[in-house]
């Protein structure tokens, strides 16, 4: 049994492609994906030795040793052109560090892959890389597992260029904001809650520039949430 985030990371996958899971850790998502049948393969990233280890268990355990290898590397350069990799995970951490594996591994990306990220938080620097280097979202999905709130993107290059994202889609998704669901809402309440409780304690300090900018940014971002979610 997977967590619902891992199972809906895997839908997005497409069907029989070659994956590559990057910060796999158990390696838990690859081994779902091949056990259901939805991939051909994968290659399980891993940086860090223990997370290597647990990957490398949870295969032998399935026996996906045939389907599965597990490489021990720093993001993308586990990858070499000769996997022929269709899809690419990079789920569970800071959406700047995704944002990171991304921008060093660039040249081990191409045309036909598709993207499935899952940051943690940091969406908005992770969607600003990915119009730079024009992957285009095609798909967002929020969702709520045990208190947590996860923000799925879903990225691919087209050969056509789409309508730019405007401050308020790299913000809050370009799909994400159009559906406003219940979960959306509760995110950005939360995080509205969050920056007026900073405003307030601002309120006391001493009025020095610094604190002034401080200020100034978070009016703004508190206007930006309330026109988006009211
Ligand atoms: N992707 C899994 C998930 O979504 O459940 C695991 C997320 S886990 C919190 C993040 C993993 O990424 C850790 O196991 C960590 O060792 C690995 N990691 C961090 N930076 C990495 C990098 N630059 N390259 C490869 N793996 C990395």
């Amino acid at each position: 049994v997977v967590s619902k985030r891992i199972a809906r990371l895997v839908d997005y996958i497409p069907s029989g492609a070659y994956l590559a899971d990057i910060g796999s850790d158990h390696a838990y998502l690859p081994c779902y994906a091949a056990m259901k049948g939805h991939i051909v393969g994968a290659i399980a990233g891993e940086i860090n030795e223990g997370p290597y280890r647990s990957a490398q268990e949870t295969v032998k355990q399935y026996k996906l040793e045939k389907v599965i290898e597990v490489r021990r590397g720093n993001g993308l350069n586990v990858i070499t052109s000769d996997d022929q990799v269709d899809a690419v995970v990079i789920a569970g951490m800071g959406g700047e560090l995704i944002r990171t594996i991304l921008e060093e591994g660039k040249h081990k990306l191409n045309p036909r892959m598709t993207l499935i990220l899952q940051p943690n938080v940091g969406e908005k620097r992770l969607r600003e890389w990915l119009e730079q280097e024009q992957w285009w979202i095609t798909d967002e999905e929020i969702l709520e597992e045990e208190g947590h709130i996860y923000e799925v993107l879903i990225a691919k290059r087209h050969a056509f260029t789409p309508a730019r994202l405007s401050l308020e889609d790299l913000w809050f998704g370009p799909y994400l904001r159009q559906h406003s669901s219940a979960i959306f809402k509760k995110k950005w309440q939360a995080e509205l809650q969050k920056r007026r409780r900073v405003l307030a304690s601002l309120a006391n300090a001493q009025n020095a520039d610094e604190v002034k900018e401080k200020r100034k940014a978070l009016e703004k971002e508190i206007a930006l949430i309330e026109e988006v979610i009211t």
